[in-house]
């Protein structure tokens, strides 16, 4: 099996630092090549869900939660409406 462009490459795991393999076609796909394996990226998910719960990523997060919060505000009165609208 041969892989698209030149070969791989070493990162280092975000999470536990541990160098890892990675094909180098791998890097332009977004949130890829990021853990080392599937133990580093679900606990990076239990991890980011419990600082987020505490709150300690609200002042780095605080651009894309308040776009999240909007969306959500904005889908709610979109529904509301279409349902104004459909009585
Ligand atoms: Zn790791």
């Amino acid at each position: 099996m041969s892989y698209p462009g030149p070969g791989a490459i070493h990162r280092q795991c975000i999470l536990c630092g541990r160098s890892f393999r990675v094909w180098t076609y791998e890097l332009r796909k977004p949130n890829r090549a990021k853990f080392c394996g599937r133990e580093c990226y679900f606990e990076s998910r239990r991890v980011f869900s419990t600082a987020l719960s505490d709150g300690r990523l609200d002042a780095i997060l605080a651009d894309e939660l308040e776009a999240i919060r909007r969306k959500r505000v904005t889908r709610k009165m979109d529904d509301w409406m279409a349902r104004k609208l459909a009585s």
